[in-house]
C-alpha cells in the first residue's frame, strides 16, 4: 500500500508529492490531463510555448520562494514587468502614473476622480462603513468615479456577476494596501522606497514557461522511484466512515485501476471530490456543494508574426471587447517564441460553461479573437500563423456573497476525516495563487508524514494578496 495518493498534478499536488518523497514516502500522483502543471501548465504548439494565461510567480513565503528558485535553477529568469490597461481606445500604465492617467482620461475626469476620492475619504473618516461587497470596498477606498472608470467593467468581465454580489473579502485580498494617494506617491518616487502590493515591477519566471517548475517537480518525484501518472481521472473515492481507503481511476483507455493509500490529498475541485465519495456524504454537505459556483476560462492561443505589443499582458477594461486580457509570452521569455519573428499570444475569455463563448467552435473563437486584436491594435497587422483553444473548467472559485456558509458546512464534515486533506485552489475553493497552492501541498504532506498538525486552510487567510510586500 502507498503512503499517500494525491489527486491532481498541479502546483499543490506536485508540491505535496515532492515533500512526501523528500522524506522517503511512497506516493502516486494521479492527473486526469495528459501533462502536469494544472492551471499553471505550459503547452507546446507549432514551435512556441503557451501558458493557460499569464502566470507571474510572486510570494511572501520565503520557503516557497526558495523552493521555486532551487527547482527552476539554471532556467530562472527575472522578467521586467510591463502591464497596461486598455480603456476607451487608450493604453494606461498599470500601476497608474499621474501624467499618463491625466492625459488618458482628460483633465476634467481626473479632477472628478480626485474629488470623488476626497469625498469617499471624508465620509469614511466621519462615519466609517464596513464594506460588505466589492463595490462598497473599492468605492470606500478610491471613490465612486475611479471605481466606475477602472474597476467595475473588468471585475464583472472576470467574474460574470455584478460587483455588488462579490464579497468584500476578495477585494481586500486582491488590492489591499493600495490607495490612490499611495499609487501617486509611488509614481512620483519613481518606484524608490517601499513598494505597495500591486506595484511590483519585476518577477521570477521559468525560461520555458510557468509549467517548467511543475515538470521539474514531477521529474524529481519520479527520480525518487515514485509515480506521476497522467491520463488518470479519479472517479470515485471509497471510504469507511471518515477514513478514505482507496480511489478508483479510469486510465483513458477505459481501464479501471484502484489505488489504496494510508493518506489522501486532493486538488480536484472541492465540489467534485465530495461528489466522488462512496458512500455519498450527508445530504447537507451535497447541498452545500451544489450551491457553490466556479467560473470557467477559455484561452485562445495564437502564434502570430511580429511583436504586436511590448507588454507581458494587457488588461482589457473596455466594455466593447469580450476579451479580458491578452498576453505575449515572448515578452516573458524569448525561449517561448520559436524565433524572434513570431509571438505566442493568449487571448483570455472568462465564461460560465455552456454560455455563448464556451460553446463556439475553436475556429470561431480564433477568428473572433483575431478580430478583437485587429480592433485594438488599429493599423498594426497581426498576421496569424496558427492557433488552438483551451477550455478550463472551474478555473476560478466564485467568491460571491454567502459562499462562506456553504464552505463551512463542507469543511466541518471534511475536518472529521482521519486521512484526507483537500489542497490547492479549486480543491479548497479559495482564490489561491501558485505560491499558496504550493504551501497547502507542503503543509498537507507534513501532516500526512506525522511531522505535526498543519492546517492548509490557514494559508492565504491574512487576506494579503501575492503582490504584497517588497518586490523580490
Ligand atoms: C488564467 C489564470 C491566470 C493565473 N495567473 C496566475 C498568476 O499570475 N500567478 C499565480 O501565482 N497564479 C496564477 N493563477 C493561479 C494558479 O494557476 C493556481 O493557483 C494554481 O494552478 C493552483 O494549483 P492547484 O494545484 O491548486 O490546482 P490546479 O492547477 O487546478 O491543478 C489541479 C490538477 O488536478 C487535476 N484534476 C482535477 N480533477 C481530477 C481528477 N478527478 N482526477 C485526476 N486529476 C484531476 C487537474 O487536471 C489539474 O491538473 C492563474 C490561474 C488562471 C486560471
Amino acid at each position: 500500500m502507498l503512503d499517500a495518493v494525491i489527486v491532481g498534478a498541479g502546483p499543490s499536488g506536485l508540491a505535496a508529492g515532492y515533500e512526501m518523497t523528500r522524506h522517503g514516502a511512497r506516493v502516486a500522483v494521479l492527473e486526469r490531463l495528459d501533462r502536469v502543471g494544472g492551471l499553471a501548465r505550459t503547452m507546446p504548439h507549432d514551435g512556441c510555448l503557451f501558458d493557460i494565461g499569464p502566470h507571474r510567480f510572486f510570494t511572501k513565503n520565503e520557503e516557497v520562494r526558495q523552493l521555486f528558485v532551487d527547482i527552476v535553477a539554471e532556467d530562472l529568469l527575472r522578467v521586467p514587468r510591463l502591464t497596461r490597461i486598455y480603456y476607451r481606445n487608450k493604453f494606461f500604465n498599470y500601476p497608474l502614473t499621474p501624467l499618463n492617467a491625466l492625459f488618458g482620461v482628460g483633465v476634467a475626469s481626473s479632477v472628478a476622480i480626485f474629488l470623488s476620492y476626497l469625498n469617499a475619504a471624508a465620509r469614511q473618516t466621519i462615519s466609517p462603513v464596513e464594506p460588505v461587497n466589492f463595490e462598497q470596498w473599492v468605492t470606500n477606498q478610491f471613490g465612486s468615479r475611479l471605481y466606475e472608470t477602472f474597476f467595475k467593467t473588468y471585475t464583472e468581465k472576470v467574474w460574470g456577476i455584478p460587483c455588488t454580489q462579490i464579497g468584500a473579502d476578495w477585494a481586500g485580498q486582491r488590492i489591499k494596501g493600495l490607495s490612490l494617494i499611495a499609487a501617486v506617491q509611488n509614481a512620483l518616487l519613481n518606484g524608490k522606497g517601499n513598494k505597495i502590493k500591486t506595484l511590483v515591477d519585476e518577477f521570477l519566471f521559468p525560461r520555458l514557461g510557468a509549467g517548467q517548475l511543475y515538470e521539474k517537480l514531477a521529474q524529481r518525484i519520479e527520480d525518487r522511484g515514485n509515480t506521476v501518472a497522467v491520463g488518470r481521472k479519479v472517479l470515485r473515492m471509497n471510504r469507511e466512515g471518515l477514513r478514505v481507503r482507496s480511489v478508483e481511476v479510469c486510465d483513458g483507455q477505459g481501464r479501471a485501476e484502484e489505488y489504496e493509500g494510508g493518506y489522501f490529498m486532493s486538488s480536484a475541485p472541492l465540489t467534485e471530490m465530495v461528489e466522488m465519495m462512496n458512500p455519498a456524504p450527508p445530504d447537507a454537505v451535497l447541498a452545500a456543494c451544489r450551491s457553490l459556483r466556479y467560473r470557467d476560462h477559455v484561452g485562445v492561443h495564437l502564434k502570430v508574426e511580429g511583436t504586436p505589443f511590448p507588454d507581458n499582458w494587457i488588461y482589457v477594461h473596455d466594455k466593447r471587447f469580450r476579451m479580458a486580457r491578452i498576453a505575449n509570452f515572448r515578452n516573458f521569455s524569448h525561449a517561448m517564441a520559436e524565433h524572434d519573428g513570431v509571438s505566442p499570444l493568449t487571448v483570455e475569455y472568462f465564461t460560465f460553461k455552456g454560455d455563448d463563448t464556451w460553446r463556439r467552435s475553436d475556429e470561431e473563437l480564433i477568428d473572433f479573437a483575431l478580430g478583437e486584436i485587429a480592433q485594438m491594435f488599429v493599423g498594426k497587422t497581426t498576421r496569424p500563423i496558427s492557433g488552438f483553444v483551451v477550455r478550463s473548467e472551474k478555473a476560478y472559485p466564485v467568491i460571491e456573497l454567502g459562499f462562506q456558509k456553504h464552505i463551512d458546512v463542507i469543511k466541518s464534515w471534511l475536518d472529521g476525516f482521519e486521512n484526507l486533506k483537500p489542497i490547492g485552489r479549486s480543491g479548497m475553493f479559495k482564490y489561491n495563487n501558485q505560491d499558496h497552492a504550493i504551501a497547502t501541498g507542503l503543509l498537507a504532506a507534513r501532516t500526512a508524514l506525522g511531522l505535526g498538525k498543519y492546517d492548509p486552510w490557514l494559508v492565504n487567510i491574512d487576506a494579503e494578496y501575492h503582490e504584497a510586500g517588497e518586490s523580490k
